[in-house]
């Protein structure tokens, strides 16, 4: 038989499961962020041979950036979505790759946002921000598209993963009542980052993304990993009926969250949360 880059992937069916790996060529997944999450599942995605990849981001590369994966010395003042697109196409040619370098919370790209939400099969996310996170969440729910949440603490220590199916699993409003450990509570990119820490996050979103587009095994509900102790977590979640986004009577959930938040409505809504709690 001829080997192909995919022949070693394609050998996990004669253990058997029920899978065609070619059926990865017909989806189009989202990568919001090329950051720490974001450069190992979009190179993890397209050495798995996904038909095409979108990545938003539009940040530029810096020093600090070099202690992930993808990005070089040269690279340093270019756009990162740019140079993982690049990347990703010379590490596997089949795979369709667009980039924007734009802020999914800039008004004026909320349209084009949309229309390509609409046209994406699942979204990994790995924006490291709460405003952000729960802009995508209302975006993805009105258009029913699932994603795949994940985020790291600000130690860079440990973090959580969380697969969204809208109206079928729980969406991170329905489980905003559950404290967890805030990436980053003003939005701002994250103190500490642990390479390590990002790609064992990135590869189970990985990992889950497989199993939704190929339709097998047991997706996870909600995932929390701990590297001091070793941990993992697993916590069974359920959808709340009356949530505001994806409940049963959602509150107008357009307007619910605003494209571009002022930096009071961001304090507001961090102090809300802390009286919360
Ligand atoms: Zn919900």
């Amino acid at each position: 038989m001829t080997q192909t880059r995919y022949t070693r992937l394609k050998a996990i069916k004669d253990f058997g499961y029920d899978i065609d790996w070619d059926d990865l060529k017909q989806f189009h997944i989202g990568i919001i962020g090329v950051g720490g999450l974001g450069c190992v599942s979009s190179e993890m995605a397209a050495r798995c041979g996904v038909g095409k990849i979108t990545l938003f981001d539009f940040d530029t590369v810096e020093i600090v950036n070099l202690n992930r994966s993808m990005f070089k010395i040269e690279h340093i003042g270019q756009l990162k979505a740019r140079v993982a697109a690049i990347t990703l196409k010379e590490i596997n040619p089949d795979v369709k790759v667009q980039y924007y370098e734009k802020d999914i919370m800039d008004p004026s790209f909320e349209s084009a946002f949309e229309r390509e939400i609409e046209q994406i099969d699942i979204i990994l996310n790995g924006l490291d921000n709460i405003p952000a996170r729960e802009y995508l969440n209302v975006k993805c729910i009105l258009l029913n598209t699932p994603f795949i949440d994940a985020g790291a603490s600000r130690s860079g220590l440990s973090g959580y993963i969380h697969p969204i199916i809208p109206y079928k699993t729980a969406c991170a409003k329905c489980l905003s009542s559950i404290s967890i450990d805030v990436p980053d509570e003003r939005g701002e990119p994250c103190v500490a980052s642990l390479p390590s820490t990002m790609a064992i996050l990135a590869s189970i979103q990985i990992q889950e993304m497989l199993k939704y587009l190929l339709k097998f095994g047991q997706m996870i509900d909600y995932l929390m990993y701990d590297m001091v102790t070793g941990n993992f977590l697993s916590y069974k979640t359920k959808r709340d009926e009356n949530c505001l986004i994806c409940g049963k009577e959602p509150q107008n959930i357009n307007n619910y969250v605003r494209p571009k938040i002022s930096q009071k409505a961001l304090d507001d809504y961090i102090d809300n949360i802390k009286n919360e709690r």
